[in-house]
């Protein structure tokens, strides 16, 4: 049977693509799912086992910022949808390395784009039931203040977030600090110029920190719960005061699906949960979920905590608004945090496999470099 549609996705063996990745090849038979991923140490193919000789699913290992291979991929799989995920993603590496990050997000994307634009173009009917859909993060707009310290659970979406009275919205200003956002803005921008250039069917969206299976664990939710399972410091930035916006990976997946095939062209929606937790919070019900399902006594492995010097430029509060996509395509995350969180702390205990298949080699020595070998 012929392909509906052939969806390029690209860093689908990463945390967030791989989700996306399923959810396509599982729900759209008819769609030929194309995986485009450099399998950098963040790409992991362990993550899509389930799905991989599932007819309608192709792997393909590329480098993004290789625009002929790029172009040569768009014309031999008649690529008329894109999905673009792949991106160097953790802010500590984009301090150690600002050019990686410039490299595979800003002329990583540009490479994308082009090859979108010269092979849909080449078409007479151009671009017509066509789509580039970039994925972004809340990062792209810095920083807000946290004007309520101590949390006010009485706070509802009008009148700002537990932490303080604003929030991101669409029409928030880019104001990045760190490399990693700086390199995602100025990704961000070049899509939009696309449309605005060109014409290019773009859409952009700007999701807040997603937790959930399947995350390399450099970042905080998988990392810790490893580190408590072998009872390991918890290596907490200053004093764990920053707050952060969580969402289940898969919600953001539903997200994506959804605004893929029914957001409006030349739009930018956010994407988040209202769901703010200051991180010494976060990681005190992370450490009492673990010690839960371990059987441990309650509290047992709070003593791991380590407050250790501050990340350089670290951003105080990221807070998402995302009325604009509930109001307008009706979506809404599924699962409560304190389920997301059971979810996620089971998974990464029952699958210790998947989670020493990646925590040796290059994984030890960048953890020895961030935080010693203890
Ligand atoms: P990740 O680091 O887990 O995965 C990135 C994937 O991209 C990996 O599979 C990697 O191999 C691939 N990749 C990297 N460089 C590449 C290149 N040059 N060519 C081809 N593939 C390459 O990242 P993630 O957390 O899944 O994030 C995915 C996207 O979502 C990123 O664009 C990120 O900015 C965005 N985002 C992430 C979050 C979050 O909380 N993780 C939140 C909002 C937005």
């Amino acid at each position: 049977m012929e392909s509906v549609r052939n969806i390029l996705i690209t860093g689908g063996a990463g945390f967030i693509g791989s989700h996306v990745v399923r959810l396509f090849v599982n729900k759209y038979p008819r769609y030929h799912i194309v995986n485009l991923d450099k399998l950098t140490y963040a790409g992991n193919l362990g993550n899509l086992r389930d799905i991989e000789s599932k007819p309608n699913y192709t792997f393909v290992k590329a480098d993004i910022c290789d625009f002929d291979f790029i172009l040569d991929v768009f014309k031999r799989y008649n690529i008329d949808g894109v999905i673009h995920l792949a991106a160097e993603s953790h802010v500590d590496r984009s301090i150690k390395d600002p050019f990686t990050f410039a490299k595979t997000n800003v002329m990583g994307t540009l490479s994308m784009l082009q090859a979108a634009k010269i092979y849909w173009e080449s078409f007479p009917e151009k671009y017509e039931g066509k789509r580039f859909y970039h994925i972004s993060t809340d990062e792209v707009y810095g920083a807000l203040e946290i004007t309520r310290p101590q949390g006010d659970s009485n706070s509802g979406e009008c009148g700002g977030g537990p932490f303080g009275d604003k929030f991101f919205t669409e029409d928030t200003k880019y104001n990045p600090h760190s490399p990693y956002s700086a390199a995602k803005a100025g990704s961000d921008h070049f899509v939009r110029a696309f449309h605005d250039t060109y014409g290019m069917p773009t859409i952009v969206t700007n999701c807040s920190n997603n937790y959930g299976p399947y995350q390399f664990p450099e970042k905080l939710i998988p990392l810790f719960i490893n580190n408590i399972r072998h009872r390991k410091p918890l290596p907490v930035y200053g004093k764990g005061e920053n707050v952060r916006d969580w969402l289940y990976v898969v919600d953001h997946a539903n997200a994506i699906d959804l605004i893929f095939h029914e957001g409006k062209i030349a739009e930018t929606y956010n994407i988040g949960g209202f769901n703010e937790w200051k991180n010494i919070d976060l990681i005190k019900v992370v450490i009492r979920t673990v010690d839960r399902i371990l059987g441990r006594p309650e509290n047992a492995d709070m003593d791991l905590i380590t407050f250790v010097t501050d990340r350089a430029g670290h951003d105080m509060r990221y807070a998402i608004d995302s009325t604009k996509l509930k109001k307008e395509l009706g979506w809404e995350p599924s699962l409560q945090f304190e389920e997301g969180i059971e979810k996620t702390v089971r998974w990464y205990l029952d699958n210790q496999t998947w989670m020493n298949n990646i925590t040796t080699g290059e994984y030890e020595k960048y953890y020895g470099d961030m935080y010693g070998n203890n």
